[in-house]
């Protein structure tokens, strides 16, 4: 073990580590039923990506027209492309009811019907009465819901005496011998002491990896570390060949314009001023689910019919709306619009185009939020010791696609699920096992390594190489040529992080060595991505493959496994679909054509 580091022990009955609304809901419902509780997040909790959060969290509360959890389960599925796990959805479409009442409960400041209810408006691929005409479904608290929910989870967090390890960076689980989890070391960013955290239960919840692409709507942050730490400890990366794009990325900037645009009236159009979604889509229109819309703008740019000086956007149009709703329904996408774009969406439309914004795949779990590492028998065993939830997890319940306002429902159901689950199997106060020092060792070892890379590439030249390729080589279509070509270029990127040059080498506040280490897991949550894809041989929910036009129920309805091995070689196992659902009171929505 290096010497030079000093070393702080804690033991906890849980850890989370990831304070995005995953994490803080978790870390709630833990450190409420009595365990002792730690939270520890690279960035302020409420300065997680969730906080970036717009539209709304999906919910059947029928508070604006009649709705059900029921057609809420059947837009799931078919919003996933019939990828997603149907007992996960079932739970989690269930759940979103008493889950947003809770929400409301602690605090969240949502917008308010005239009779004082909690707003809906629509959203893409919500429907009523299984896939028959919009329903308003996504609870809002004006386009700023995943802040409003941020922030109330940190203030009911701290109320219940969780304890937050703020501005510590996670790098690697500790592992005991037989696979069960015992902990996480962090480095405090501020003083550069090494935390070696053990805990009968570790719960990632650190968000996705948007930033392996050039341009996306996420945060910097968001750098797939959670699924990196899994991969490094043996666990599969599931269904990451999954990626969104959202149809309304500001031109150029990338910020992300709400599908609530949309929900709220906004509509699309081309140079000719046609309305083409309504080609593509003749029922949802603009409000079909998001892969959709991203494939038809695209479609739209490549036969000539884009918008600009380079015809290659779209415009989105929200000026018929007029000031009134726009500033009461939508002020911070025209805040966003006038300070990224320089537009005045009261007066002209705002230029848009998809730009990646939500990793389907990650680590794998069961609805409960317990981490599964499949045998070779294909059977789902659980990992002891370890959970995942939010984006890092893949539960399944977005499969190949997912539904706009699922996201923040994921985080809170399934955040909420974990901390039953954790209440269940941990005692508070239990003895702990011996810790695997071997296991902590050789984190820890891995961390001076990076430290002291001295090779001859800058870790910025090796990102932005890593970007580029997946924003060429893994975009809204896919061919063979150009996966095995993103699959090639990948392994030259691996073999570059060899040569990775670290130029400083302190421990305190140091931005390069944070930034190396980030890179050192967007490489394997890339090579997931790009190896998965070249794999799948069909066209299925966000994986449009061109040589393969036709999704294939008969061959590839399963879950993609890699397996990163740890020089960066990626190998691909499968394991099926959950083809039940979780009670008698719902039947398994068979497969069948996806049309909006
Ligand atoms: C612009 C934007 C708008 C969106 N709008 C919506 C919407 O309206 N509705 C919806 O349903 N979904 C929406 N989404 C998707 C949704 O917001 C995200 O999927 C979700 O917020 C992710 O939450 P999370 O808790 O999993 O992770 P995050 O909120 O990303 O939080 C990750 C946490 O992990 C911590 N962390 C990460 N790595 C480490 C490490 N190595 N060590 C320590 N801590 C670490 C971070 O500090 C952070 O606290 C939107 C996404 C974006 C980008």
């Amino acid at each position: 073990m290096p010497q030079s580091y000093e070393i702080v022990d804690h033991k906890y009955d849980v850890i989370v580590v990831g304070a995005g609304g995953a994490g803080l809901r978790a870390t709630l419902g833990m450190a409420s039923a009595g365990l002792k509780t730690a939270c520890i997040s690279k960035v302020f909790p409420t300065r997680s990506h969730t906080v970036a959060a717009q539209g709304g969290i999906g919910a059947s509360l029928g508070n604006m027209e009649e709705d059900n959890w029921k057609w809420h389960m059947y837009d799931t599925v078919k919003g996933a492309d019939w990828l997603g796990d149907q007992d996960a959805i079932e739970y989690m479409c269930r759940e979103a009811v008493p889950a947003i009442y809770e929400l409301e409960h602690f605090g969240v400041p949502f917008s308010r019907t005239d009779e004082g209810k909690i707003y809906q408006r629509p959203f893409g691929g919500h429907m009523a009465n299984f896939g028959e005409k919009p329903v308003q479904r996504a609870c809002a608290a004006a386009d700023r819901t995943g802040h409003a929910i941020l922030h109330t989870l940190y203030q009911q967090s701290l109320k219940n005496d969780a304890e937050f390890f703020i501005e510590y960076f996670a790098f690697d689980l500790i592992m005991d011998d037989d696979g069960t989890c015992q902990g996480v070391l962090a480095w405090n960013l501020d003083d550069g002491k090494m935390h070696r955290f053990q805990a009968h239960m570790t719960v990632l919840a650190t968000g996705g990896y948007g930033r392996a692409y050039f341009s996306a709507t996420s945060a910097h942050t968001c750098t797939g570390d959670g699924n990196a730490m899994a991969a490094r400890a043996g666990i599969p990366l599931q269904d990451q060949e999954f990626v969104q794009f959202h149809p309304t990325g500001i031109y150029g900037a990338g910020c992300l314009i709400t599908e609530g645009a949309r929900g709220e009236g906004g509509y699309l159009t081309n140079s000719k001023g046609e309305r083409f979604m309504e080609r593509y889509a003749p029922t949802a229109k603009d409000l079909a689910s998001r892969d959709v819309v991203s494939r038809a703008m695209t479609l739209e740019i490549r036969e000539g019919r884009g918008v600009g000086d380079h015809d290659d956007h779209i415009f989105l149009h929200l000026e018929h709306l007029g000031g009134e709703v726009l500033n009461k329904r939508l002020p911070g996408i025209t805040e966003t619009a006038r300070i990224f774009s320089g537009i005045d969406a009261t007066k002209e439309p705002l230029r848009v185009l998809p730009t990646v914004h939500y990793n389907m795949g990650g680590v794998p779990t069961n609805y409960r939020g317990e981490v599964i590492a499949p045998t070779a028998d294909e059977s789902d065993r659980v990992n002891p010791g370890l959970m995942a939830i939010g984006e890092c997890a893949s539960a399944s319940v977005h499969g190949a696609n997912r539904l706009g306002t699922n996201s923040l429902l994921d985080l809170v159901v399934f955040g909420r699920a974990a901390a039953i689950r954790a209440a269940e199997l941990v005692k508070p106060g239990a003895t702990f096992p011996p810790l695997n020092m071997a296991s902590a060792d050789k984190a820890l070892a891995r961390f001076d390594k990076v430290r002291h890379s001295s090779g001859e590439i800058p870790t910025a030249v090796i990102r932005d190489e890593l970007q580029r390729v997946m924003q060429n080589n893994a975009a809204v279509f896919r061919t063979s040529e150009v996966l095995k070509e993103g699959v090639e270029k990948l392994d030259d990127v691996t073999a570059k992080m060899t040569d990775v040059k670290v130029h400083d080498r302190s421990l305190i506040w140091n931005s390069d060595l944070v930034e190396t280490l980030e890179l050192t897991n967007l490489v394997p949550n890339a090579v997931a991505t790009m190896y998965s894809g070249e794999a799948r041989h069909e066209s299925r929910g966000a994986h449009a493959h061109e040589d393969y036009p036709d999704r294939d129920d008969k061959e590839w309805m399963k879950h993609s496994l890699a397996w990163i091995d740890e020089n960066g070689g990626c190998k691909m196992t499968y394991r099926p679909v959950h083809e039940y659902t979780l009670t008698d009171e719902v039947e398994y929505i068979v497969p069948k054509a996806r049309v909006y």
